[in-house]
């Protein structure tokens, strides 16, 4: 928002990587956390949404500091995901069956779910403490140990959390938090053989790397990577909300969402009244000092994504598109994007192809619905996908259609705890 340093966090790596990993192997292997009744370990988690939800503004601020968005998102959206999301989870600990199965012969055969082990967890910077909760609430409900790397970019929140932890009661060694950077401390978590798995959110690029390594130890990973979303509305839809469900789709943090509708495919016949009525909408989002609970949109989170979203625009441009809006910085001071529109989007366009992960729309035409779901489909990414019409035959006829992980119906960015979230094909795992 400033530019300007705010605080100093120590590096963590590979030693400190070691030190967490033996911390965390000894919890779980010769510990009192795989002995404890499960309830009870439901309990702890409870406590920690609690003392989340009594420091909630403390907390949200410090998301706020570390990360750039708008103070009445951490507020109001992020933290209490937060606390759903380690509640739902404490509410799991003790409900985590297994199966007495009828094998022929004299014998009784039965499965236990057993936690894993030492789970490796690294994070990136766009939610931060959703990530780490996203993370820790089922590992640590399903009694497991956790080495969580945050991002380099926003160290400052987990910590505050892991303060908490202790407070709450969590034995020592269960969690264990490292501030570093990802080919340092990242990587020696991936290659630690004490590591039962890897659980990664980030960059396909970054899954790959990571998916090689862990090949070697031959560790479980899940991932949750990136996406290209098709937000498709048709011409049956309720306009004024679609051009809203679009608006937050995209724009919401920033644009730095991997579920973001930021391919939105629009019905031919109201392609133009579609634009207006974004524009008209857009024009008026408040950017500005990440504290003030009026701003709407704060700042990318650093100069590197920064200038990337800047040549993703000027490629925009040069490819032919037409910026309908903003597309420019939008001050002087701070890493600030305009909310931004293309029109004319053609599929073959970076814009229409990669993953820019700033506040940049790109609004494509359509004819009709096998066009809509073919093109969709036309992308290696498969996270999520939103339509928006009043036929329910049409709407769901769509959400078998397309290849995604999610499929919002006339909604967009609607999350719960109780409802999976993952992707199809470069998305995840
Ligand atoms: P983003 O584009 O979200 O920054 P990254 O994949 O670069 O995506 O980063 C997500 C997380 O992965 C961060 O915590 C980062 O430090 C970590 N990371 C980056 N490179 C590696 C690596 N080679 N091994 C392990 N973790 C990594």
């Amino acid at each position: 928002a400033t530019e300007q340093v705010i605080a100093q966090v120590a590096e963590g790596d590979e030693a400190d990587v070691q030190l967490a990993v033996e911390a965390a192997r000894k919890a779980f292997d010769t510990g009192d956390w795989p002995k404890m009744d499960a309830r009870d370990r439901g309990m702890l988690l409870f406590r920690l949404a609690d003392l989340i939800e009594k420091n909630i503004d403390e907390i949200a601020a410090l998301e706020t500091l570390d990360n750039g968005k708008p103070i009445s998102d951490s507020r109001n959206v992020d933290l209490p995901l937060v606390i759903d999301c380690y509640r739902y989870y404490a509410g799991w600990a003790d409900k985590n069956h297994g199966k007495t199965i009828p094998i022929r012969g004299n014998y009784h055969c039965y499965t236990r779910h057993e936690p894993l082990g030492v789970a490796g967890q690294i994070i990136p910077w766009n939610f931060p403490l959703l990530m780490q909760a996203w993370k820790w609430a089922p590992a640590l409900a399903a009694g497991c140990t956790s080495v969580l790397k945050t991002a380099e970019q926003t160290p400052l929140s987990a910590l505050r959390i892991g303060e908490l932890a202790m407070e709450a009661g969590f034995p020592k060694g269960v969690v264990n938090i490292i501030s570093g950077f990802g080919p340092t401390a990242g990587a020696a978590l991936v290659k630690h053989p004490g590591v039962d798995k890897i659980a990664f959110t980030g960059h396909f690029e970054t899954a790959q790397i990571i998916m090689k390594e862990a090949a070697k130890t031959i560790k479980r990973v899940t991932f949750e990577l990136g996406g290209k979303s098709p937000n498709v509305i048709f011409a049956d839809a309720d306009l004024d909300a679609a051009v809203e469900g679009a608006y937050i789709g995209l724009y919401l943090n920033q644009g730095q969402c991997c579920c973001a509708g930021s391919r939105v495919f629009v019905e031919e016949s109201i392609h133009d009244e579609f634009i207006e009525k974004m524009i008209a909408m857009a024009k008026d989002r408040k950017l500005g000092d990440p504290f003030d609970p009026s701003t709407e949109q704060g700042p990318q989170v650093d100069k590197d994504q920064f200038d990337k979203i800047m040549s993703f625009i000027q490629k925009g441009k040069d490819q032919g598109a037409t910026c309908a809006m903003g597309g420019e910085r939008a001050a002087d001071n701070g890493y600030y994007i305009q909310p931004t529109l293309f029109t004319d989007v053609s599929d073959d366009m970076s814009i229409a192809t990669d993953e820019i992960f700033g506040p940049v729309m790109s609004v494509l035409k359509f004819k009709d619905y096998n066009e809509a779901i073919e093109r969709a489909n036309s992308t290696f990414y498969g996270l999520a996908a939103a339509v928006w019409t009043r036929d329910v035959k049409k709407a769901h006829s769509f959400a078998a259609a397309v290849r995604a992980g999610t499929i919002w119906v006339n909604c967009y960015d609607v999350f719960d705890a109780a409802a999976p979230f993952g992707g199809y094909k470069m998305s995840g795992i």
